[in-house]
C-alpha cells in the first residue's frame, strides 16, 4: 500500500489520460497515472502517429511513381518498406519519450502495471513481471485516490466468425508492425483505418481490395466526399467493394479468401478494420457500481460517471473515438475535479480527419443530416482545381463544401476533401465556436496563393457568389 493519497489517479496513459494528468497537475492536484503498456497509448505507439509517418512515405512513393508529370524519370526505382517501418517507429519513440518527460516535468507519478478498482478510492496495481519501469516506478500494490479518471481506451473488434490470428488475419496493430508491405491484402471496413493503411500498402505496390458493408467508402462522411474518395482510390488501382458485408473469411494455404457482396476476394492477408470496442472490462467497475451501457462508460457533460468521484474520458466513453476528443475530455475532467471553470464539448462539432489521399476533414452535419433535421440550408462549394496553390502542387482533386443555415448563416457543417485539408479544418472549428457566418469568413482576407483560399471561396459561394468560379 502506498502512503500517498492522490487527488487524481488516472488509469490509462493515452492522449486522454496523460493530458488529463498534466491539466490536473497544472491545477495543483497531486496526480498519478497507471499505464499497463506504454505512455502515449494506441495513438502515439500503434495508431495516429506511426501511421502518419508511413503515410508520408506512401505519399512520396506515389509521387515518385507519377514523377513523369513533373519531368522526373527513374530507372529501377526501388521502394524499401522496411525503412518506412523503422522511420515510423523512430517517430513514435520520440513522442513517447516526450510524454515521459512531460510526466516528470509536471511531477506526475507514473506506475507501470494493470489497474483494477478495489473501491471508489482504492486502485490495485499489478505490475507485469517483465514490465519496464516508467519514470522510475514499478509497483505492485494499492494506490489511494480522492478522484479517479478512467482513460483505458478501446481495442479493435472483429466481426462474427472471423478470428484474428495475427498472421493472415490482422488488425491495425499488426499492420503497423509489418516489415514488408503485403503483395495483396483484403481490407474489411472503409473507415479511417482501412482507407489510411490501404493507401500505404497500395503506394508500395500491393493489390488492395477494400470491402465495406455500407453503400460507400468513408460512409460517415458527406456523400459527395465519399464519391470523391472512391473516384481517387479507383484511379489509384484499388478495388472497392461497397454494399458488401463479409459472409465468410477462410484461411487458405496461400493466404485468405473472403466472400462478400457476391464476390470472392483472394489475398495474402486480411486486415480487419471494422471499428473499436471500449476497454471497460476487468477494471473492477462493476464492484464499484460504475454505469456501463453497451460496453461504454456513461458520463455527463463534465465527464462524471454515476459515482461522484469517478470520471471517464476518451474512447472508453465511446462518445467520439478520436485522440483529440479524448484529450479535450481529459482537460474538462481535470478542471471539474479541481472545481475551476471549464467548457462543454459539442461532439458533433469536433474536428474529424481521415488521412487518406485525398485527405478528408469535416465537422458538423452532412448535407443530408442538415436537411433531415429540418434545417433550411444553403451550400457553398469550391473545387481545388480552381485553386492556384493546389494546381501548383499538382494535387487538385476535391473541394470545400459548407453547409450553412439559409436564414442566419450559422455554419452547420463543413466537408473538405483534397490536399492537406486536415490542416485547414481548425479555421472552421474556430469559426463555429465563435459563431462566425460564411459572410464573415469570406470577408476575412486569406493569403494568396494558399489552399486556404478555397475555404474563403466556398464561404463566398455560400453567401452569394464565389469570385473564382
Ligand atoms: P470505423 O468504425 O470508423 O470504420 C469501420 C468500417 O467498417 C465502417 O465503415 C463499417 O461500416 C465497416 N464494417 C463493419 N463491419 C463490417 C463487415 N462485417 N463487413 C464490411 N464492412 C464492415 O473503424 P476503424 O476504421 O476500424 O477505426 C477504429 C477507430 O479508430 C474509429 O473510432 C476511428 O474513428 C478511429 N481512427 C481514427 C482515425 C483518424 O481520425 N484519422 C484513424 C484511424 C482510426
Amino acid at each position: 500500500m502506498s502512503e500517498t493519497i492522490y487527488d487524481v489517479l488516472v488509469v490509462g496513459g493515452g492522449p486522454g489520460g496523460y493530458v488529463a494528468a498534466i491539466r490536473a497537475a497544472q491545477l495543483g492536484l497531486k496526480t498519478a497515472v497507471v499505464e499497463r503498456e506504454h505512455l502515449g497509448g494506441v495513438c502515439l505507439n500503434w495508431g495516429c502517429i506511426p501511421s502518419k509517418a508511413l503515410l508520408r512515405n506512401a505519399e512520396i512513393a506515389e509521387l515518385l511513381q507519377r514523377g513523369k508529370d513533373f519531368g522526373f524519370s527513374f530507372d529501377n526505382l526501388k521502394l524499401d518498406y522496411e525503412v518506412a517501418y523503422k522511420r515510423s517507429r523512430q517517430v513514435s519513440d520520440r513522442l513517447v519519450k516526450g510524454v515521459q518527460f512531460l510526466m516528470k516535468k509536471n511531477k506526475i507519478d507514473v506506475f507501470q502495471g494493470t489497474a483494477k478498482l478495489r473501491s471508489a478510492t482504492q486502485v490495485d496495481v499489478s505490475a507485469a513481471p517483465d514490465a519496464p519501469a516508467v519514470n522510475g516506478q514499478k509497483f505492485d500494490g494499492t494506490l489511494n485516490a480522492k478522484n479517479i479518471i478512467i482513460a483505458t481506451g478501446a481495442r479493435a473488434r472483429s466481426i462474427p466468425g472471423v478470428e484474428i490470428d495475427g498472421e493472415k488475419v490482422i488488425t491495425y496493430r499488426k499492420a503497423l508492425e509489418l516489415r514488408q508491405a503485403p503483395q495483396s491484402i483484403a481490407i474489411i471496413g472503409a473507415g479511417p483505418i482501412g482507407m489510411e493503411l490501404g493507401y500505404v500498402f497500395r503506394a508500395y505496390g500491393g493489390e488492395v481490395t477494400v470491402i465495406e458493408m455500407l453503400p460507400r467508402v468513408v460512409p460517415l462522411e458527406d456523400e459527395e466526399v465519399s464519391a470523391e474518395v472512391a473516384k481517387a482510390y479507383t484511379k489509384l488501382g484499388f478495388k472497392l467493394l461497397t454494399d458488401a458485408r463479409v459472409e465468410s473469411l477462410t484461411k487458405t494455404a496461400h493466404g485468405v479468401e473472403v466472400k462478400a457482396g457476391g464476390q470472392t476476394v483472394k489475398a495474402d492477408m486480411a486486415l480487419v478494420a471494422t471499428g473499436f470496442a471500449p476497454n471497460s472490462e476487468n477494471l473492477g467497475l462493476e464492484t464499484v457500481g460504475v454505469k456501463i451501457e453497451r460496453g461504454a462508460i456513461v458520463i455527463d457533460e463534465h465527464m462524471r460517471t454515476n459515482i461522484p468521484n469517478i470520471y471517464a474520458i476518451g474512447d472508453v466513453t465511446a462518445k467520439l473515438m478520436l485522440a483529440h476528443v479524448g484529450s479535450a475530455q481529459g482537460i474538462v475532467a481535470a478542471e471539474t475535479v479541481a472545481g475551476v471553470e471549464t467548457v462543454e464539448l459539442e461532439y458533433i462539432y469536433m474536428p474529424r480527419c481521415t488521412y487518406s489521399h485525398p485527405q478528408v476533414a469535416s465537422m458538423g452535419l452532412t448535407e443530408t443530416q442538415a436537411r433531415e433535421q429540418g434545417n433550411e440550408i444553403k451550400i457553398g462549394r469550391f473545387p481545388f482545381q480552381a485553386n492556384g496553390k493546389a494546381l501548383g502542387l499538382g494535387d487538385y482533386g476535391g473541394f470545400v463544401k459548407v453547409v450553412a443555415d439559409a436564414k442566419y448563416g450559422e455554419v452547420l457543417g463543413v466537408h473538405m476533401v483534397g490536399p492537406e485539408v486536415t490542416e485547414l479544418l481548425p479555421e472552421w472549428v474556430l469559426a463555429r465556436n465563435q459563431e462566425l457566418t460564411p459572410h464573415e469568413i469570406a470577408r476575412s482576407v486569406h493569403a494568396h496563393p494558399t489552399l486556404t483560399e478555397a475555404m474563403m471561396e466556398a464561404a463566398h459561394a455560400a453567401t452569394g457568389q464565389a469570385i473564382h468560379i
